[in-house]
């Protein structure tokens, strides 16, 4: 039989493509979440659905003995970079400390496999291009620092406990599911993608372009994006690797190994949609590097994993059909 996964974070935006992606595969699933930035509706009426927080353990303790869980594919968490910096206890609690007490609780259910939701913001403002796994890890904010601890976490676990582990880290994620099922749905989000999309239907007057004078080819910044489909594929490809090798780890990038600069995303948008979005120049954010693009070479050599939707009109296309639809949801 088939071990059962519990999705941490299964209403949110990554989890709730993960979710699909697992059943989608044929992998039973369970999610928890308690639904302070994620949504009921996000998760399919057959997947069972715990609403909580990751740091219950008695919660946590009850899920994985009723679903018989024998992995857990981590999102939960926060994840807004300047909120970060603000409230950095926030992150330390949320990201670090209510890890910690998940990890515990996998152990202590005799949960083998764990799967965590990490990210290119653990390596800071990395003075080489493309971004390797062994590139010194310097986060430059809370959330970097804060997710950087629970890999750290989850290293010295896996060496003491019969659990193995991935840390995937993410680039610059967005998009939606092809077939519309879900998709980027956070109030007041801050990413590119998702304000060019919301622009172009006119729920926003105008993008903003920080920065035009970093070092890139057009002075804006460059980004590595990926498709939140063929992340979510490559974490059901991490879950099989665990599952397959339970004495090895993985420390992977995803990404796709290319970069677009801001005003070639917007371009992307202007295409897709036939509109000119309203650019206004401003200047840069704080803590943005020039460019941030992974070497994708471990994930391609480690896992079986062929990107679908690599093209950049392609990811544009499904985030802009996605913001459509949310807005029928949201009315
Ligand atoms: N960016 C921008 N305007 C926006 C949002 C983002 O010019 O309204 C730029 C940002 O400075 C960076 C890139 O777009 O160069 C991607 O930023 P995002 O916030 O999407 O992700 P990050 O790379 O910060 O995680």
């Amino acid at each position: 039989d088939r071990l059962t996964v519990l999705v941490t974070g299964g209403a949110g935006y990554i989890g709730s493509h993960a979710v699909l992606a697992l059943r989608d595969a044929g992998w039973p699933v369970a999610v928890v979440d308690n639904l302070v930035t994620g949504f009921r509706w996000a998760v399919p009426e057959d997947v069972a659905f715990y609403e909580g927080d990751i740091a219950d353990s008695a919660l946590v303790a009850k899920i994985i003995e009723e679903q018989n869980i024998g992995a857990i594919m981590h999102f939960a968490g926060s994840v807004v970079v300047p909120e970060s910096v603000e409230n950095p206890l926030k992150y330390y609690d949320n990201n670090s400390a209510k890890s910690r007490s998940l990890i515990e609780s996998a152990v202590n259910g005799d949960v083998k496999h764990f799967i965590f939701s990490s990210t290119a913001a653990t390596y800071g403002i990395p003075d080489v291009s493309p971004v390797s796994e062994d590139t010194p890890q310097k986060p430059i904010n809370p959330y970097g620092m804060s997710k950087l601890m629970t890999e750290h976490m989850l290293r010295d676990v896996s060496a003491a406990h019969d659990m193995n582990f991935c840390a995937l880290r993410y680039f610059n994620v967005a998009g939606a599911d092809p077939e519309g099922r879900t998709g980027q749905s956070t109030v007041g989000a801050t990413h590119l993608i998702k304000i060019a999309v919301e622009a172009a239907l006119g729920k926003r007057e105008s993008v903003a372009v920080f920065g035009t004078d970093y070092d890139t080819p057009d002075g804006t910044g460059v980004r590595d994006y990926i498709h939140v489909f063929d992340l979510a594929a490559a974490h059901v490809l991490a879950l099989e690797a665990l599952i397959d090798e339970p004495q090895q780890n993985h420390l992977l990038n995803c990404g796709y190994g290319q970069g677009f600069s801001v005003l070639e995303v917007l371009d992307a948008v202007d295409r897709v949609t036939n509109l000119k979005l309203n650019r206004i120049m401003e200047a840069r954010r704080a803590g943005d590097p020039d460019s941030l693009i992974s070497d994708n070479s471990a994930i391609m050599r480690s896992f079986p994993w062929q990107p679908k939707y690599a093209d950049l009109d392609q990811i544009v296309t499904h985030a802009l059909a996605w913001e459509r639809k949310l807005g029928e949801i949201q009315g």
